[in-house]
């Protein structure tokens, strides 16, 4: 059984799929040490449990192709049942796309495209088989990007393989900071996101 704490219909916010109609599979939990700033916190405990035939079951009912599995930190359901549901999702022909914090590591296997926000950004250095399981690293900063250089520089990232992103979880905040960021991308050869969730609906919840 998975613990779920959401599935809901609407467009993916940000990263690379920014802007995409999508189903969200909200998986609930995560791996200590908790961030502080944590920006899902209702995922952080409890999760109503689910088997993975009934998620994909629910997610069916839904037309978005694209299917965002997010948490909490998802791989740590892996075994639980993540696995049987990706499986499941994929035969059916959706697309899958993971958000994680590769605290739980990152499956070989995982048969979708992943997005990872390494949190802390200062932790070890990753094991290069998970980083190389990554298919885009997505941060959200401010005007000082010297602990993403350090990381992209630590794990020779791909540029081309870097998102980042405006901090700020007001639509005043992230209007503040979007030029400056613009331009450290051009500078990096980065790619830019913006935050659609909050520029569109500030801070409101549930979107
Ligand atoms: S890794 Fe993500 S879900 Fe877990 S505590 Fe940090 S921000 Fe919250």
């Amino acid at each position: 059984m998975l613990e779920v704490t959401e599935i809901f219909s609407s467009l993916q916010g940000e990263g690379p799929f920014a802007g995409r109609p999508a189903v969200f599979v909200r998986l609930a939990g995560c791996v200590p040490p908790l961030c502080e700033w944590c920006d899902t916190p209702q995922a952080l405990n409890g999760g109503k449990p689910m088997a993975a035939e009934d998620i994909a079951g629910a997610v069916a009912q839904q037309p978005e192709q694209l299917v965002v599995i997010t948490g909490g930190e998802p791989f740590r359901q892996w075994d639980a049942g993540l696995e049987q549901l990706v499986r499941t999702l994929l035969a059916s022909g959706r697309k899958v796309q993971y958000e994680t914090s590769g605290k739980a590591g990152i499956p070989a296997n995982h048969g979708g495209f992943v997005v990872c926000s390494p949190k802390p950004i200062h932790a070890p250095k990753l094991a290069p088989a998970l980083v190389s399981r990554v298919d885009a690293f997505k941060f959200v900063v401010d005007a000082d990007i010297c602990p993403v250089l350090s990381f992209v520089d630590t794990h020779a990232i791909d540029p081309a393989k870097v998102w980042l992103m405006p901090l700020g979880a007001l639509r005043q905040e992230q209007m503040h900071r979007m030029a400056a960021i613009w331009d450290l991308c051009v500078r990096h050869g980065f790619n830019f996101s913006p935050r659609l969730h909050i520029l569109t609906f500030n801070d409101q919840k549930g979107v």
